[in-house]
């Protein structure tokens, strides 16, 4: 592939005199889970989030399993999850024994609809995981006011928010726990999988310790029936080195997010992503709208350009969640799926890559929109 979705190995080449040699240490040492890195990691990290607590797990989708379980989940307790997204929200749920209500989303932004939320609200909602996706906030204002209203509470899917912020807002601030994953092509990426939880309430985050690890505040005594989802001390290590460079990260990905905006700004057929208003957007994804998407992604494929759908079907229609799709309309988030278009976007993609990317979109949406 000429030009890839994501480039991973840039971010090697920037941290690998840092990383390798502490690897290489850690390998003669014979520590693997857990112990010191973990725990430097996990206060860097919730330092860094400004929330009390943060306590890595063994990925994402686990973050947000123990995450339902530590606010008590119950079976056939109902969660509210949005549509469009990638199905560890969802499959979460069902993980943790709950039933996913799978609401549609915002036309503008494709995030959560806090309307169609509000509308899902049974005498058997639990709780609700609003999903940042593809580096967006959703409006946490306006959805911790609706979460105290219902008496919900709130999980936040933060696996592709890494930063983000808005205003005086940002997860963790307004909700119980905040769920997300280091898996290496997210904003801030392991050399494998792993998570984490955060939390400002210093009870969920002992019993997340506890759900971790088989329940265990010491050896071999078990309070609970928890997992195994512990932290890897070797991503732990790799996670504190790549933290020190989100933020410089973060700021590429703006850059490049606004160098498309401008260079698309007068492409016909193109809806390009609203501009992120007064949040950080953190732009893990760089999604557009273009007409017949499926024969632009192939050409675009054709001429070496990476480009990805987020996600090609909604989560009520996926058949592992059939079971959950229910009744309701979700026609925001079935036109989308039929729409979206991600365009490469990370940290050292350069002006000359971008301009070749929208110049090649312009090109074929020209074609196919004069047949
Ligand atoms: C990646 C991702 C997850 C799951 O994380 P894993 O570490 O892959 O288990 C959950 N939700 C969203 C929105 C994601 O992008």
């Amino acid at each position: 592939m000429g030009l890839p979705l994501v480039d991973l190995a840039w971010q090697h080449r920037q941290v690998a005199a840092e990383i390798e040699p502490q690897l290489l240490h850690m390998m003669s040492t014979g520590r693997f889970v857990l112990g010191d890195e973990v725990e430097r990691f996990e206060e860097e990290y919730a330092r860094y989030c400004g929330v009390r607590h943060c306590i890595g797990v063994a990925s994402g989708t686990d973050a947000l399993v123990l995450s339902l379980r530590a606010v008590g989940l119950q079976p056939g307790d109902e969660v509210i999850v949005p549509a469009n997204s990638f199905v560890a929200s969802a499959a979460a749920v069902v993980l943790a024994g709950g039933v996913p209500v799978l609401v549609d989303v915002r036309d503008d932004t494709l995030l959560l609809d806090l309307d169609a939320a509000r509308a899902a609200i049974t005498a058997r909602t639990r709780a609700i995981i609003p999903v940042h996706l593809f580096g967006r906030l959703v409006d946490m204002p306006a959805l911790a006011a609706l979460a105290a209203d219902a008496g919900l509470a709130v999980i936040e899917d933060a696996a592709q928010a890494h930063g983000a912020r808005a205003g005086s807002y940002w997860p963790g601030s307004t909700s119980e726990l905040v769920a997300t994953s280091f898996y290496p092509a997210k904003n801030l990426g392991a050399y494998g999988d792993a998570g984490a939880v955060l939390t400002n309430r210093s009870d969920l985050a002992e019993r997340m310790l506890l759900l971790r690890d088989h329940g265990s505040p010491d050896k071999y005594h078990h309070e609970i029936v928890g997992t195994n989802s512990r932290l890897d001390a070797l991503q732990a290590a790799v996670l504190s080195v790549k933290l020190a460079h989100l933020d410089e990260w973060n700021a590429l990905r703006r850059e490049a997010a606004g160098r498309y905006a401008s260079l698309l700004a007068g492409v016909p057929g193109v809806a390009a992503p609203p501009p992120a208003g007064a949040a950080e957007h953190v732009w893990h994804l760089y999604t557009v709208r273009v007409p017949r998407r499926d024969r632009i992604l192939e050409a675009l494929r054709q001429a070496s350009i990476g480009a990805g759908v987020h996600y090609p079907v909604p989560l009520h229609l996926q058949p592992a969640l059939l079971p959950y799709a229910g009744e309701a309309a979700r026609p925001v988030a079935e036109r989308a799926a039929s729409e979206l278009l991600s365009l490469p976007i990370y940290p050292g993609i350069t002006p000359a890559q971008q301009e070749l990317v929208a110049a090649t979109l312009s090109r074929l949406l020209r074609g196919s929109l004069s047949r």
